[in-house]
């Protein structure tokens, strides 16, 4: 239930929690789900609930239902959708929140008598090819490399935590194996954003290494000349395709800061580079530079907070009118 906010728990003298909205430890619920396809599908409507036995619907707290310790949207996963058949695009899929005495009265049955409904959409799996990019600086004089020092497994961790942001839309990035690129350019690994800078620049950076699939560099640092009060070191970078700003291409820092001047910056772990990784092809596959500064729970809020990556129906409906065509992702 995104923006149905919570706030921290009250707590007594003793530090106990008086009162949580929603804890998913705790919460004790009967979930519902129905499934209306048309009729010209031929799928019958389908109707189940946790409250069943033996139990078909495996939504619950327990399982696949979450509120993060630090964030106030509980989130739900229905995993065993797919065993229902009924993926007809437009389908209605309804959600159902219940008491669990509906058990003792049929009156109180979750589908007549619920707490709140969720309206969801069947809709068809979005699929983008995606190529990762390691932005090594080799010294041109004496061979010596400057890595991101950002592993293939690191990687693999983050394209999976991308999918589970993005799998709320239905889309699915899928990537080859990272390609390490050793560049003479300093500036590569330390790229800067902005069009009067000299050496290289982002635009200069997605130019120079460019794939058939949505490319994703990782680099040093990136510094952005309009960020902040005379610029500053930012975490991601993206020129999204139509934007007109250069060869499309997703840009993320794994410092923010540079690397020469201050060598004691820590790299960024990969929770924090996953949300910026996910929000930077946001703005490509959403072919957006918007933000949503009006939902502090989203993905395209500004910033780095790995904890705020929700995705709203609005941007839903961006993605599929008007959003990037996995056929043609450059375009
Ligand atoms: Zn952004």
């Amino acid at each position: 239930m995104p923006g149905a906010g919570i706030g921290p728990a009250l707590r007594n003298a003793m530090g106990e929690p008086l009162s949580r909205k929603l804890s998913a430890a705790s919460i004790e619920v009967v979930w519902a789900r129905a499934i209306v396809p048309p009729v010209a599908s031929g799928w019958p409507a389908s109707f189940v609930r946790s409250s069943n036995d033996p139990p078909v619907l495996l939504v619950s707290p327990d399982g696949n239902g979450t509120s993060p310790p630090t964030a106030d949207n509980f989130r739900v996963r229905d995993v065993g959708l797919q065993s229902y058949g009924a993926s007809v695009a437009g389908t209605p899929v309804h959600y159902y929140l219940g008491h669990p005495s509906e058990v003792v009265k049929p009156e109180l049955y979750v589908f007549n008598n619920h707490a709140a409904k969720l309206d969801a959409v069947w809709m068809p799996q979005l699929t983008y090819n995606v190529q990762v990019h390691l932005v090594d600086y080799v010294n041109p004089t004496t061979g010596a490399r400057t890595p991101t020092a950002i592993t293939a497994g690191e990687i693999d961790t983050m394209i999976a935590n991308v999918n589970m942001i993005w799998s709320q839309l239905g889309v699915r990035f899928v990537a080859a194996p990272p390609v390490t690129n050793g560049t003479t350019v300093a500036e590569d690994v330390d790229v800067i954003v902005g069009a009067t800078q000299a050496g290289s620049s982002n635009d200069e950076l997605t130019a120079r290494f460019p794939s058939a699939n949505i490319d994703i560099f990782f680099v040093n640092s990136i510094w952005t000349s309009t960020f902040g009060l005379g610029g500053a070191f930012d975490a991601g970078n993206a020129i999204f395709p139509g934007s007109g700003l250069g060869t499309p291409g997703v840009i993320v820092a794994a410092k923010v800061g540079p690397n020469a001047s201050t060598p004691g910056t820590a790299r960024r772990d990969v929770d924090d580079m996953s949300r910026t990784l996910a929000h930077e092809l946001g703005h490509y596959v959403l072919k957006s530079a918007e933000h949503r500064d009006d939902e502090l729970w989203n993905l395209m809020l500004p910033g780095a907070d790995y904890n705020k990556r929700d995705l709203d129906d609005a941007q839903s409906t961006r993605l599929r009118n008007s959003g990037v065509n996995p056929a043609t992702p450059d375009q």
